[in-house]
């Protein structure tokens, strides 16, 4: 009886291809456990009209760890955010999203030594998904911010920061435009960063934010932020670093953990063999060192970093001609003799 039992979702679009990659990839470090399949995203929707039924939530909930696939969401209309919903509903209020350079990554960036952590709010703001159209012509949508959702946010973020050793939590906001819901967020910033005087705090406008990313990304160390800015500058980070194929995510809350990539379910590639699973395959080492696997992640994440070095099976994304299970394959030798690397 394996010692773990974790949710799996996975997907839709590419999500079901890297999913198979990717816990192939995990058992290659001799990690046992039960994989409890849940439904979400497009397949729910067709089965039961729910883009997150209950039994996915529940069992979720019940497990304390998951690892997700990607979920299509249609633009304009049609079905809500199985993200948003699986969130909300298991109250993940933090997103972690790591981006740092990886050796043989090629790229504009790629002489700069990049190591951020973008924290993300993740149940309120303008995801809180109240709209409604009071004119033909007018439509509004109300962006939420409270209190403690701005406290346990900068609260985890320094916690975090000083459990992994790091200097510097910056503030991206908007308070001079948005004064009262952005103004909340950085005095709650302020009042964190008092408890931790050990560890430099600072605050940035998001659209400098933006600037100074592709200008001198190196000098960033951890990024925190409400849900709209932190979903957009992560993308950049991940962009900053080789792309969305190689950017995990970790999404937390008190009780229960999801982890998956920053990336979407890429229908564009969907179904050809060609998607990169490296993002979701590091949101599994985050998720292995969250259930005390380190040994387990470390040799992971060293064999990721030893393909990424020796640079001769990529995916396409990366430059390379690598199908999907090409790559997977590739990754778990190295995972499986790390000599070779
Ligand atoms: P996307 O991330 O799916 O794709 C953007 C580009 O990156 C595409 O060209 C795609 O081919 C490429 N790409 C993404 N992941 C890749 C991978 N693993 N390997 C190689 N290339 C990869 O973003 P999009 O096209 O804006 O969104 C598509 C759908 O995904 C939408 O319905 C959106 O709502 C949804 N989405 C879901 C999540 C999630 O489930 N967490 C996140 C973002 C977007």
């Amino acid at each position: 009886m394996p010692k773990h039992r974790i949710a799996v979702i996975p997907g839709d679009g590419i999500g079901p291809e890297i999913m198979d990659a990717t816990l192939a990839i995990i058992e290659s470090t001799g990690f046992e456990a039960e994989w409890v399949r849940l439904d979400a995203g497009l397949d729910a929707i067709d089965r039961c009209g729910q883009a997150v039924p209950t039994e996915t939530i529940e069992t979720i909930r019940q497990l304390g760890v998951a690892l997700k696939g990607p979920t299509t969401t249609p633009s304009g209309g049609g079905h809500s955010s199985a993200n948003v919903q699986l969130r909300k509903a298991l109250d993940l209020f933090a997103n972690v999203r790591p981006a740092h350079t990886l050796p043989g990554i090629k790229g504009a960036f790629a002489d700069k030594k990049i190591d951020i952590i973008t924290i993300r709010e993740n149940t309120e703001d303008l995801y809180a998904g109240i709209e409604y159209q009071p004119h033909p012509d007018v439509a509004q949508a109300i962006k939420v911010i409270t209190r403690p959702g701005c406290k346990r946010l900068c609260e985890y973020g320094f916690e975090l920061a000083k459990k992994q050793g790091r200097k510097r939590l910056t503030a991206v906001h908007k308070a001079n435009i948005m004064k009262l819901t952005d103004g909340m967020f950085l005095e709650e910033f302020h009042k964190a960063a008092a408890k931790y005087p050990e560890l430099k705090a600072d605050e940035i406008i998001v659209d400098n934010c933006c600037m100074q990313l592709v200008t001198r990304p190196e000098q960033f160390d951890m990024l925190v932020t409400e849900n709209l800015y932190g979903d957009i500058v992560s993308d950049l980070c991940a962009g900053l670093v080789g792309g969305l194929g190689l950017a995990a995510g970790a999404n937390i809350g008190l009780d229960c953990a999801v982890f998956e990539a920053v990336h979407g379910s890429a229908p564009d590639i969907a179904g050809k063999g060609l998607a990169n699973p490296t993002a979701l395959v590091l949101s599994g080492v985050l998720m292995l060192h969250h259930i005390g696997e380190h040994t387990r992640a470390n040799a992971l994440m060293a064999a990721v970093l030893a393909v990424c070095k020796e640079g001769k099976v990529l995916t396409g994304d990366l430059g390379g001609t690598a199908s999907t299970t090409e790559y997977a394959n590739h990754l778990m030798q190295f995972v499986k003799s790390p000599a070779a690397a």
